[in-house]
């Protein structure tokens, strides 16, 4: 069983990070990239059964989301909510049992494997709790992957912007080994970046490091959003990961159950509070422009 992170006391490094982030990326600050208000993602009516009659596990159970670009979202709810269900299934890693998914208008629902496989690789960017990245490939190798994966060339200016933004430079020729777990997050975020991804998921991104380097994965994450107008969609069970989060959305039973602009950690941390609470009652949907 996973635990949750929902531990108000953050150690100061952790909560200078995020006020610091909450100043520099505050809506009137000259990063802040103008709303453009189209939805990259957007999904009607997943549904997501697991198993057969008696057995069967119902993940999602009628989600109705749109992602917009350029905004940084947070996915939270407990255990079993349906969070890593939703997050393959908006990245055309999984099927729904029903239900419509387009990906920067691509409805990839109805696509066969091959052209899934295209677009995931054109328009998708991930990055996992686990870094994966590949042992025997140096920090640039892995970096570059996806482009050579593609048979693509890397644009040498976008290449240095990223991997300068990482903090990566004297890190090239290492292997993941020789790195420490914040690092090999880095590389993965630069992976993730490196072919300017219509959408880049992140699946617990902080899960594996400890609150110093999970605050450098999550600056790094909302700078790709101010400086690099990039779309992320990140799942989560840490607060002060949600709180960097312009948009916080809960699951809980596989469905929406709240849906806000940006959360304060002590909101957050209330709403995950209540939500897990087995006896709560679910709280009402509110819709939010963002
Ligand atoms: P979360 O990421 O919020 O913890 P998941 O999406 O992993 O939740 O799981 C949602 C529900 O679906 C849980 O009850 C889980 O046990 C179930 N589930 C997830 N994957 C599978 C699977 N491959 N087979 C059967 N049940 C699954
Ligand atoms: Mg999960």
């Amino acid at each position: 069983m996973q635990t949750t992170t929902i531990d108000k006391r953050e150690d100061t490094d952790t909560r200078d990070t995020l006020e610091r982030l909450e100043r520099e990326f505050a809506a009137d600050s000259p990063f802040a990239q103008p709303l453009t208000g189209r939805a990259v993602v957007q999904a009607r009516g997943l549904t997501r059964t697991y198993g057969k009659g008696d057995a069967a596990v119902h993940a999602l159970t009628g989600v109705d989301i749109d992602i917009a670009a350029g905004r940084l979202t947070a996915i939270m709810g407990p255990s079993g909510s349906g969070k890593s269900t939703l997050m393959h299934i908006l990245a055309g890693l999984d099927e729904p049992t029903g239900g419509t998914v387009w990906i920067d208008g691509a409805e990839i629902t109805r696509l066969k494997e091959k052209k899934l496989t295209q677009l995931r690789r054109d328009k998708v960017g991930f990055i996992f709790q686990s870094f994966n990245l590949l042992a025997t490939l140096s920090a640039d190798e892995n970096i570059v992957l996806p482009l050579s994966l593609a048979r693509r060339q890397a644009d040498e200016a976008w290449r240095r912007a990223v991997i300068e933004a990482v903090g990566l430079q004297d890190r090239l020729t290492h292997r993941p080994a020789e790195l420490s777990g914040g690092q090999q997050q880095r590389v993965a975020v630069a992976r993730a970046l490196i072919t300017r991804p219509a959408v880049l998921f992140a699946d617990e991104p902080t899960g594996n490091l400890d609150s110093r380097t999970g605050g450098e994965v999550l600056d790094l994450l909302r700078r790709s959003v101010d400086e690099f107008g990039q779309t992320v969609i990140m799942v989560t069970h840490d607060v002060g990961a949600a709180s960097i989060a312009d948009r916080v959305v809960f699951l809980k039973d596989g469905r929406i159950v709240l849906d806000r602009a940006r959360m304060t950690r002590d909101a957050i941390y209330d709403t995950i509070k209540n939500l897990e609470t087995p006896a709560a009652k679910p709280v009402a949907r509110v819709a939010v422009e963002v």
